[in-house]
């Protein structure tokens, strides 16, 4: 079953496009990102140009689409989104490629795990706007050149390390995505609750921003969650007590934990003594996927201090510790 605060899409997300901001200037937060591009978008529009290729890079749920379409919308040009597993076959992008209009965006999803023969017919389409198609087999194979619309090749990925070099030196406005800061996350929980035209009062704004794990589409699902909580419960008002008592019946804890974090650190404290662990033995534990565990739960618990990364393996932190309520075993000797 899906963790209500996994960052990755759920079904019930499809409430999410309502939310979604449209305009560079509706968009919450990451403003050295947004300032970057609003200087790249400024300038490829006062040459009549399509903007440089751009590679999003960043935990899932932090706004990686959402911008893809937002420069789609700043440079007054199409969208069209697809996803690196999505496009099996050269022949897949190429139909893409072609049916592109000038100075579109193209968003890749997941670019990562583009395959490595589609990855190499778009070296040649991002950098000179050409496809190279080798038509029919054996002795009667013959390659075509295909000439292909300025386009705009915007890619997301969770997994920076795993784009391949040649693919990552052909972007010109790398961008990485950081969580956001709980302020951040409060006004895009106001700003959800206006559209939702849900009671929220500021300290329950609050509340569900501090417990959205620094991700604008965990604190759109909170504020979802906490809305019907209070509608249920009938309360006039979505107060930080209201939301303080739907959180806690989700198993959100207050540093917005849920109850796989809490197994993922558990399971460090009580089978491996804190640690060092490695990955795979802990997926193994956990009967969970290695790409959930690096993707998703690992990131947040390191940039909240909780866990560390080591070359020996995974190790809790003091206060992974300390959020566990257990005492730290004391320092071998030698
Ligand atoms: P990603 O592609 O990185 O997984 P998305 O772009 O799909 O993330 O964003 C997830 C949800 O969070 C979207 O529905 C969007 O409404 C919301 N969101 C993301 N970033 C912001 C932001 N900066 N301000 C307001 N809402 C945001």
């Amino acid at each position: 079953d899906e963790r209500l605060i996994a960052p990755a899409s759920l079904p019930e997300d499809r409430q999410d496009p309502a939310l979604r901001p449209e305009r560079l200037a509706d968009f919450v937060g990451q403003r050295q990102v947004l300032g970057n591009l609003a200087v790249f978008i400024a300038a490829a529009r006062a040459r009549g140009d399509a903007l440089d290729h751009v590679l999003l890079h960043g935990p899932p749920g932090l706004g990686k689409t959402t911008l893809a379409q937002i420069v789609a919308k700043e440079m007054g040009v199409g969208f069209r989104a697809t996803s690196g597993p999505v496009i099996a076959r050269a022949g897949d992008l190429a139909a893409i490629l072609t049916n592109l209009n000038e100075f579109d965006v193209l968003f890749i999803d997941e670019i990562h795990r583009l395959n490595p023969a589609v990855e190499e017919i778009l070296y040649p389409a991002m950098e000179d706007f050409q496809l190279d198609l080798v038509i029919g087999e054996g002795p009667s194979a013959r390659s075509v050149r295909i000439d292909l619309p300025r386009f705009t090749l915007v890619a997301a990925t969770t997994r920076a390390g795993l784009v391949t070099r040649p693919l990552r030196e052909r972007f010109g406005i790398p961008l990485r995505l950081n969580y956001y800061e709980i302020d951040e996350l409060a006004s895009i929980v106001r700003r959800g609750a206006r559209l939702l035209a849900a009671p929220l009062t500021e300290d329950g704004a609050h509340e569900i921003a501090r417990r959205s794990r620094g991700t604008p589409r965990v604190a759109g699902r909170l504020l979802r969650r906490v809305r019907d909580f209070a509608a249920v419960a009938d309360a006039a008002q979505i107060d930080a007590g209201v939301a303080d008592r739907a959180l806690t019946r989700l198993e959100v804890d207050p540093q917005g934990l849920d109850a796989m974090d809490r197994r993922y650190l558990g399971c460090i404290a009580r089978h491996y003594g804190g640690g060092p662990v490695g990955v795979e033995t802990l997926a193994a534990a956990l009967s969970e996927s290695r790409d959930a565990i690096e993707d998703v739960i690992e990131p947040f618990l390191i940039q909240q201090g909780l866990l560390a990364r080591t070359p020996r393996g995974r190790v809790l932190t003091r206060g992974g510790w300390q959020h566990l309520g257990l005492m730290p075993p004391p320092p071998k000797d030698g």
